[in-house]
């Protein structure tokens, strides 16, 4: 599993050092995207500008994309078609009002082959509601 997470960290250009491995691991086992402080918390003995750096690094390099909340960025692990020059993570961001967990839905995306005369960088769709669990709890 540790060569599988190198495999991928290589991939993207990126040195899998063993705080990498560690990061990367711990974000492939959450479903929502998870602030700075969170991954922290979860590594409570490591560096915290460790931790920051490893966010900023895999951002870079196509293994994170960042969704800016209000006042907070969470992070989450991206597909395979990122890299260092693109990400291409033009899906919806939502946020649960109730749990306040923010998820990605990659089947609600903004068309890639959009034909424009200007180009395109970056796409932000973010939306606020209430997720399909908590609507299950309120009946
Ligand atoms: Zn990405
Ligand atoms: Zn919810
Ligand atoms: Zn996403």
């Amino acid at each position: 599993m540790k060569k599988e997470i190198e495999n991928k960290l290589i991939d993207k250009n990126t040195k899998p050092t063993s705080m990498r491995i560690l990061v990367y691991d711990f974000l492939r086992s959450q479903e929502s995207a998870l602030s700075l402080s969170e991954v922290e918390h979860h590594f409570e003995n490591a560096d915290r500008t460790t931790i920051y750096r490893t966010l900023k690094t895999f951002e870079e390099k196509g293994i994170v994309h960042s969704i800016q909340e209000n006042t907070t960025t969470k992070y989450k692990l991206c597909d395979d078609g990122c890299n260092e020059k693109m990400h291409k993570d033009w899906h919806l961001h939502f946020y649960c009002k109730i749990c306040k967990q923010t998820t990605c839905r990659e089947d609600i995306s903004f068309p890639e082959n959009t034909k424009t005369n200007f180009r395109i960088d970056e796409v932000r769709l973010f939306a606020k509601g209430i997720c399909e669990n908590c609507l299950e709890s309120l009946q």
